[in-house]
C-alpha cells in the first residue's frame, strides 16, 4: 500500500506541473490572467484525475506540520524547565505549588509570536501598548510570598499578557483580574480561555478601585506601580489576607507586602523592584 502511495505521489507532481504549465503558457499568450497560485481549490482542480494522490499529500503535510508543532513543544518544554531550575529555584524559590505552575504554564504563548524564542530569558519582555510581561523570577517571588493555596481567591491588578493571572489559576480557586488598558484586556481574556482557565474573569477597568464586587480577597497582587496604597485595595482585603504590591516612582520603588491582622494592615518592605507605573483613569482621580 505504502508503495503505491509513493508510486502515485511520485508520479503526480509531474503531470501536475504539466498541467500548470501548459494552462499558463496559454494565459501569458493572452497576457491578461495572473499565473494561478497553488490555493486549495486550484490545487484540487489540478489533482481531478488523483483524487488518492492529493488525500495522501494533504495527509503527508498535516503530518509534517504536527510533527513540527511537537518539536516546537518539546523545545519549549525543555527550555522552561532549564528556566525554572536556574533562574527560580537557584535563586531560592521553594514553594512546590509556585515552581509546579510555572513548569506548566507556557510562558511563550503570552508574548507576541516574534519573542516566542525570548519567552524563557531572565527578564521582562515588551507585550505591545508600552507595557512588559514580568520577569519569571518576579513572578515567582510575589506568588510565593502570598502564601497561596487551591482554598484563595485572588485579585490581581494589571493582567497584562494574562500570565501572572495563569500562574494564580494553577494555584488558586478564583482568580479575578482588572486591565486599564481595553485591548490588552480583550486579548488576554481570549488567550486565557483557549488555553482553558474557567476560574479566572479579567475585567477592563482602574484597578485602583479593586473589584468591589468580588471582594474581600484572600490575596492581592498589583503588577504596576502606585506611588501609594490605594485605599480601596486595602479595605478589599480580607481579615487574615496579604497583598504584594510595588510602590513608588517611576524609577525607584519597593515591593511591600501587608498583612491584614484583627483589622490591622503590618507592611514590609522586601525587595527593590522596577515596575511600569500605575496608570490613572481620567474620570477617577487619585
Ligand atoms: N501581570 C502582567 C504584567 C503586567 S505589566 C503579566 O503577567 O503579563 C502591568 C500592567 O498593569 C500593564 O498591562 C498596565 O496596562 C496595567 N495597568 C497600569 N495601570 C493600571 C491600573 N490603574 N489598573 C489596572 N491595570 C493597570
Amino acid at each position: 500500500m505504502l508503495k503505491q502511495w509513493r508510486t502515485m505521489l511520485s508520479s503526480a507532481p509531474l503531470r501536475l506541473c504539466g498541467k500548470v504549465n501548459s494552462k499558463s503558457q496559454q494565459e501569458n499568450a493572452s497576457g491578461s490572467v495572473p499565473r494561478p497560485g497553488l490555493s486549495a481549490t486550484s490545487c484540487s482542480r489540478y489533482f481531478r484525475g488523483y483524487p488518492l494522490a492529493f488525500f495522501v499529500l494533504c495527509l503527508f503535510s498535516l503530518c509534517t506540520d504536527s510533527h513540527g508543532e511537537e518539536l516546537r513543544t518539546e523545545h519549549f518544554t525543555a527550555r522552561r524547565e532549564r528556566m525554572v531550575r536556574e533562574q527560580i529555584e537557584a535563586r531560592g524559590i521553594t514553594d512546590t505549588k509556585v515552581l509546579t505552575a510555572l513548569r506548566k504554564v507556557e510562558r511563550h504563548r503570552f508574548v507576541p509570536d516574534n519573542l516566542a524564542s525570548e519567552a524563557y530569558t531572565d527578564s521582562p519582555l515588551p507585550i505591545g501598548e508600552g507595557q512588559t510581561i514580568s520577569q519569571p523570577y518576579i513572578v515567582a517571588f510575589m506568588t510565593q510570598i502570598l502564601d497561596l493555596d487551591v482554598t484563595k481567591k485572588v485579585l490581581e491588578v494589571g493582567t497584562g499578557s494574562g500570565y501572572q493571572a495563569a500562574i494564580l489559576a494553577e494555584i488558586c480557586r478564583e482568580v479575578y483580574t482588572v486591565e486599564i488598558i481595553d485591548s490588552l484586556a480583550e486579548q488576554a481574556k481570549q488567550r486565557l480561555s483557549e488555553l482553558g482557565y474557567l476560574n479566572i474573569r479579567v475585567k477592563t477597568g482602574d484597578g485602583y478601585q479593586g473589584w468591589k464586587e468580588f471582594a474581600p480577597f484572600d490575596a492581592i497582587l498589583v503588577t504596576c506601580a502606585p506611588t501609594h496604597i490605594p485605599d480601596p485595595l486595602k479595605e478589599q482585603l480580607a481579615e487574615g489576607g496579604r497583598m504584594v504590591i510595588p510602590v513608588g516612582e517611576r524609577r525607584v520603588q519597593e515591593l511591600v507586602l501587608l498583612r491584614k491582622e484583627k483589622g490591622r494592615l503590618i507592611q514590609e518592605s522586601v525587595l527593590p523592584v522596577r515596575f511600569v507605573p500605575m496608570l490613572k483613569d481620567k474620570e477617577n482621580f487619585w
